[in-house]
């Protein structure tokens, strides 16, 4: 059965979607949406041996070699022979999502949706996707197994209209920030009292870094203010 986590991409995706899950491991975000939509075509990519095998055993079990091609490879080179419309790439850090679309961003010329969920640091996403000609269309966030999940829905923009998102809206998620649901409230104040940890322990250095505790400090000063 598929994670509430995975669960929640999917609803991201179209009907007749032909999409790229990147870093798929098992491959049972595809194989999910292709039995419920069999008009649905997927790229199941992973870089290592192991879960490239197992996707590979999984959509074989499934019968479903017809609508979900396995490859190996790294990030998105894995579509650069194909035509996906949507790419997915969820439970990763938002550094390394952020890499491998920055890496491949050549691939990304008529992909129409991103579905990015990241564990840690989604603002770097933000960033990346306004820089780099994709509108935030949706955000969710939702609280699983003690941890807490974003997921980033940014569609490509036309015309190069790309909303400009102000810094804390890079922090929270101009979405996210709008609904403030309990898995928001939780995570940020468990953020807070990271921030609080982190500038504590800075000021303790032998030669404290000002310029980031002070950027710490205005971040903290946002998240207080959303929190009350
Ligand atoms: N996407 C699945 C999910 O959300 O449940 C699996 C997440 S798993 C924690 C991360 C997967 O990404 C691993 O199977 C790993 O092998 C794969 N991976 C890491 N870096 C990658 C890269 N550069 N390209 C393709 N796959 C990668």
């Amino acid at each position: 059965i598929l994670s509430n986590r995975l669960k929640l991409i999917t609803k991201f995706l179209p009907k007749g979607a032909t999409f790229a899950d990147i870093g798929s491991d098992h491959a049972y975000l595809p194989i999910s949406v292709c039995l419920s939509d069999p008009t649905a075509k997927a790229i199941a990519g992973e870089l290592n041996h192991g879960p490239f095998q197992a996707a590979k055993d999984h959509v074989k079990k499934y019968q479903l070699t017809d609508q979900i091609s396995v490859k190996k490879g790294d990030g998105l080179d894995v579509i650069r022979n194909d035509k996906v419309s949507q790419v997915v790439i969820a439970g990763m850090g938002g550094g390394l999502i952020q890499s491998i679309l920055e890496r491949g961003k050549d691939t990304l010329l008529n992909v129409e949706r991103l579905i990015l969920q990241p564990n840690v640091d989604s603002q770097y996403l933000r960033e990346w996707l306004e820089k780099n000609n994709y509108n935030l269309v949706d955000e969710a966030i939702l609280a699983e197994d003690g941890h807490i999940y974003e997921v980033l829905v940014a569609d490509q923009a036309r015309d190069h209209q790309v909303n400009q998102l102000t810094k804390q809206e890079k922090l929270f998620g101009p979405f996210l920030l709008k609904s403030r649901n309990q898995a928001f409230i939780t995570k940020w104040e468990r953020e807070r009292d990271n921030y609080r940890r982190i500038i504590k322990q800075m000021g303790q250095a032998k030669q404290p870094d000002q310029k980031k505790i002070n950027d710490y400090i205005e971040q903290l000063g946002w998240i207080e203010r959303v929190l009350n």
